[in-house]
């Protein structure tokens, strides 16, 4: 068999996996060639995050005929984040690239982002997406709003429809290994470890086969725990609303005293409701706003791992 650590190894292709029976043939049969053709040692970090469907299978046939792809399993499934910080911190190569197992994102790209980072001195070199008219308006409609909050709450070195289509040095990826091992929101993280990146700009496809593994309520996940895992604004947000309302507080009590010294008994009732409902809410919102942050204090005292590995076929050949 094929050992992957006996030659030294110049990209390492980490691709997430989660119930992708339809796409992996696909991907099998676009991703090989490209790689092949590059002509450089390498190796595919086949991260199975938990599927439930025949993509284990599939992924140990494809292991047969194609010596360089190397599956690792989780124990369970732990989100695409996860699965990717699982591929990275296994990869070998001097240069990592992350791709999607759907091909939205085209492995033919992959020579011109090595070819690049190597001409340009690049730690990274980002795929963006130039057209997202495949995807459905939906998609389109929440990833630019995801895109605009995270430039406004987390900076504007947040490269604008830059996915997890990239490339990494090794560098990279060993400032990546010593961060604590948290939920990563690499999107956000990689930009600002502020190392020398680039672009390659290319059309996202429509899905290779299946269906999308990201539904609304992960989208939602995945824009709460960017916003809170990059910025304090939420918090101060809270204490803003907060302020305001003490004020409008203030107001009320000013004209309740007035109607009261007036004589005339005020009308109560809607009054007294809609001032109950208003300031409950506030006062639900805010503690929501803390109860996020205390969540994220609580997972990162727990210091758990956000993955863990069952099997990696490189640790049986011996
Ligand atoms: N994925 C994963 N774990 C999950 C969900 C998704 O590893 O819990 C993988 C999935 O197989 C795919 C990638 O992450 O390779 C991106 O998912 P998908 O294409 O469904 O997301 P979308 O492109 O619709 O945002
Ligand atoms: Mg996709």
């Amino acid at each position: 068999m094929y050992d992957t650590r006996s030659r030294s190894i110049a990209l390492s292709i980490v691709v997430p996996i989660f119930n992708e029976e339809e796409s992996l043939p696909v991907l099998g049969a676009r991703l090989r060639p490209v790689l092949d053709g590059c002509g450089e040692p390498y190796e595919v970090l086949a991260v199975d995050d938990g599927s439930t469907d025949k993509t284990p299978d599939l992924l140990e046939d494809m292991r047969t005929a194609w010596p360089q792809l190397r599956i690792v399993t989780l124990r369970r499934n732990s989100g695409h984040q996860a699965a990717l910080t699982a591929g990275l911190h296994r990869a070998r190569g001097a240069y990592a690239v992350s791709i999607d197992a759907d091909l939205q994102d085209p492995p033919e790209v992959i020579p011109d982002m090595l070819a690049l980072a190597r001409a340009d001195g690049l730690d990274i070199v980002y795929g963006v997406r130039t057209d997202r008219s495949t995807d459905t308006g939906f998609k389109r409609r929440t990833a630019a709003a995801y895109y605009w909050l995270m430039r406004r709450l987390a900076g504007s070195f947040v490269p604008a429809q830059a996915g997890d289509f990239r490339l990494l040095s090794r560098p990279v990826v060993e400032t990546l290994k010593t961060l604590p091992d948290q939920r990563q929101i690499y999107r956000l993280l990689i930009p600002s470890l502020g190392f020398p990146a680039g672009q390659i700009t290319y059309q996202r496809a429509e899905r290779a086969a299946g269906t999308t593994k990201y539904p609304l309520h992960k989208m939602v996940l995945l824009a709460l725990d960017s916003i809170t895992s990059f910025s304090a604004a939420p918090l101060r947000l809270a204490t803003a609303i907060g302020a305001v309302s003490i004020l409008v507080c203030l107001a009320f009590l000013v004209w309740t005293l007035t109607v009261y010294a007036t004589g005339s008994t005020p009308p109560g009732w809607t009054s007294l409701i809609i001032t109950f409902l208003f300031f409950g809410a506030v006062q639900l919102f805010c503690l929501g706003m803390l109860g996020e942050y205390v969540a994220r204090i609580y997972t990162a005292v727990q210091a758990r791992p956000t993955y863990f590995v069952a099997r990696d076929t490189d640790e049986e050949l011996q």
